[in-house]
């Protein structure tokens, strides 16, 4: 039997991240992980490089140059005429964007001495691991420690039973071949938003029903109802208390029918995306005998520093307790790759940055006003508009503003708000500002370049203070 040190269970950005760092560190290290491409061929990276974070971004941005084609450019004197979409090519290179990546993560596993198998892993009692690989007998191994990183895997609802073709997922929903007429949306969440911007953007008509009455409740409440106007200016059409009771698929496309609190409502839709969530994959992950404790949530349960109930098995990422976001699974790959290296690890959950990749953006680290007056903290907040930043009139992306929250005894940085455009690279600073504890002080204090938008960072510091210059 073959022995590793580490043997990690899952190749999306918790899993290999982490095999990379046990690479780094001396570790002898496996990586199992199952995803193959349409291509058939093995496409490691997960959900996040295959089906999510990065097709996603692909699109918004190829859709994000359409839409300015019409709506930005012809204000700068900018007219093209015969402009016209080619999904088929816009798809193909996303798909090459894709497959370009995977290649760079094989590629990465190789320089770090990682062994990549294709296939599946099973973890089995005394920490052995048996590997399935494609089209060949199981394998069994022995694993000093073992880093489960399996995942997750979209929700779904009987109401709306995904066929993949008229009914779908977020993959299917990031691989139509032409542009729906009609679009509906059953969720207003991260994917509802950012998949129906881009559809939206190349000329779908698309209504989202969400059940909750409130819009993007985790984001600060100024920047929930600023973003309801601007994605309804867009011609989203976002129902609040919504609630789906059945979807039928036809040959003429899908009827849904929902019920909301004036009645019972039917919408007629050509593709309908199924986007209410995602829940931890761990489908035929570990044998019965081993025992691995779960939570109330069915996510694998682990400690502080990621430690499951067995010892030298650990878990990351979607599988387990925290935001599904693609950072902070490789946060905590790397935290386990170190702890089990012998080295003193620390997970930073505080100052995970949360971004919603919309036009404006949306990025948030820490605290919302609501949840510090749950804490019972008391606060000080500043406030900044991008309408009165120069490089924003310059751009013409003059929507948006900058909201920072400090203590209102210490004056450390509490939470910091942003919706605007390049809010996903402006929030960067925000969370070196907080890790760091930072005070609203300290920001006011550091010299930004202007012109540029990191001012409204700068400048909402000072408002905490009241001295904003420019307001
Ligand atoms: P995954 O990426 O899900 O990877 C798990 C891997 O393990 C998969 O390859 C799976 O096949 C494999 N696997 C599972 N079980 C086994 C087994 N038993 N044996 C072998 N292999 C197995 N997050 C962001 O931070 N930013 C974004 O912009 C963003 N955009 C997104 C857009 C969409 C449309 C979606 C769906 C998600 C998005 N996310 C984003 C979330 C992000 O994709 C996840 O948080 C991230 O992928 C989680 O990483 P992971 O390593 O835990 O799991
Ligand atoms: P989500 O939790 O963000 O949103 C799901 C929405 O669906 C919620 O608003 C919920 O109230 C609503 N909903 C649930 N059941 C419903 C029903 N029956 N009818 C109508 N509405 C219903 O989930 P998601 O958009 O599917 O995304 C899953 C996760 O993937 C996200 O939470 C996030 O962690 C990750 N993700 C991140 C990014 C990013 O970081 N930019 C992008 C996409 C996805």
């Amino acid at each position: 039997m073959k022995n590793y040190d580490v043997v990690v269970i899952g190749g999306g950005p918790g899993g290999y991240v982490a095999a990379i760092r046990c690479g780094q560190l001396g570790l002898a290290t496996a990586l199992v992980d199952e995803w193959l491409g349409t291509d058939g061929k093995p496409a490691l990276g997960g959900t996040c490089l295959n089906v999510g974070c990065i097709p996603s971004k692909a699109l918004l941005d190829s859709s994000h140059h359409y839409h300015n084609l019409a709506h930005l450019l012809p204000a700068h004197g900018i007219t093209i005429k015969g402009a016209s979409l080619d999904v088929a090519t816009m798809l193909a290179r996303k798909n090459k964007v894709v497959q370009t990546m995977n290649r760079g993560v094989a590629a990465l596993l190789k320089k770090n001495k990682v062994t990549a198998f294709s296939g599946h892993g099973r973890l089995q009692a005394g920490n052995h691991v048996a590997i399935a690989v494609h089209g060949a007998a199981e394998e069994v191994v022995a694993a000093k420690n073992v880093i489960i990183a399996s995942g997750s895997v979209p929700i779904d609802i009987p109401v709306a039973p995904v066929d993949g073709r008229s009914i779908v997922d977020n993959t299917g929903a990031l691989a139509f071949d032409e542009v729906p007429k009609r679009l509906g949306i059953i969720g207003a969440g991260v994917i509802g938003l950012e998949l129906g911007s881009v559809w939206n953007r190349l000329g779908s008509e698309v209504v989202i029903l969400e059940a909750l009455e409130d819009f993007l409740p985790a984001a600060d409440r100024q920047i929930a109802r600023d973003a309801l106007k601007a994605f309804t200016k867009q011609g989203l059409a976002i129902h609040l208390g919504a609630r789906v009771t059945g979807a039928k698929a036809g040959k003429k496309g899908v009827s849904v029918k929902y019920e909301d609190q004036a009645g019972s409502k039917a919408l007629e839709v050509d593709r309908l995306v199924v986007a209410v969530g995602r829940r931890a994959f761990t489908d035929g992950l570990v044998d019965a005998d081993v025992g691995l404790a779960m939570d109330d949530a069915g996510r694998i349960q682990v400690d502080e520093l990621c430690r499951t109930s067995i010892d030298g098995v650990y878990a990351v990422g979607d599988a387990v307790k925290g935001p599904m976001l693609a950072h902070k699974a490789s946060e905590e790959g790397i935290a386990v790759a170190e702890t089990i290296a012998g080295s003193k690890a620390h997970i930073d959950h505080r100052t995970v940055p949360w971004v919603i990749y919309t036009h404006p953006e949306i990025a948030w680290v820490g605290d919302t006003e609501q949840q510090l007056a749950e804490k019972g903290i008391a606060s000080r907040s500043g406030s900044f508009p991008y309408r009165a930043l120069g490089r924003a009139h310059g751009s013409g992306e003059t929507n948006g503003f900058v909201k920072i929250l400090a203590d209102a005894k210490s004056d450390e940085i509490l939470g910091v708000h942003i919706f605007g455009a390049q809010a996903s690279e402006l929030i960067a600073e925000a969370v070196t500002a907080m890790v760091f504890r930072a005070s609203s002080e300290d920001l006011a204090r550091t010299v930004h370049a202007h012109p540029t938008l990191s001012e409204a960072v700068h400048e909402a510091a000072l408002a905490v203070d009241g001295r904003a210059i420019h307001m």
